[in-house]
């Protein structure tokens, strides 16, 4: 940030009085500019045992498979968040719709969420944002070609916990190798 969203002036870097953390400041109009993580929300649709992905049509990680996520909006709930983005990048609505998985990826101060859902239909088809959309059986899935480690962490979790015929709620940290920072 180099400029205050508030009145246009240069900001700069420092400890707020009482804060622990560097901040932008603006000294012209005082105003602190928190940044905080941002949550990406996303399903895990299911017709009759397979999985529905979207081969994304935009960067980052054009060309490899997703499922449907994106950036929660202000004034919408996380499962609402997962709901829209299914209709934006697959034009699929869902029923049934459980929170499933809940990962910190504090490297890049996100937290993704998905919900495991049924499809409420054959009803799909690429949205603006993915080149195709396709439902895959286990083995079908392409491992080598996912955009992202959410995703994977995701998918491996739902085949590990249909085998057991139980879906608990999990929570995550990516890179696992990472220890999550303790203050
Ligand atoms: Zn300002």
């Amino acid at each position: 940030m180099k400029f205050c969203s508030q009145c246009g002036e240069q900001v700069i870097q420092r400890i707020p009085a009482g804060d622990s953390r560097l901040r932008y400041v603006c000294e012209h109009c005082h105003t602190i500019h928190y940044q905080n993580p941002n949550i990406v929300a996303g399903c895990l649709p299911v017709w009759e045992g397979k999985v529905l992905l979207c081969r994304r049509a935009i960067e980052p990680r054009l060309g490899y498979w997703t499922l449907p996520a994106g950036f929660m909006e202000n004034g919408e709930s996380i499962e609402q968040a997962a709901r829209r983005e299914t209709v934006e990048e697959a034009c699929a609505t869902l029923r049934n719709v459980h929170l499933y998985m809940l990962i910190d990826v504090p490297h890049i101060s996100q937290v993704h969420v998905f919900y495991r859902a049924e499809l409420a239909s054959l009803d799909f088809a690429a949205g603006v944002e993915s080149l195709e959309v396709q439902l895959f059986e286990e083995a079908d899935i392409p491992w080598g070609e996912l955009a992202f480690h959410t995703v994977r962490r995701t998918l491996e979790c739902f085949f590990i916990d249909r085998r057991a015929g139980d879906f608990p709620v999990h929570t995550d940290c990516l890179p696992a190798s990472r220890p999550l920072k303790t203050t």
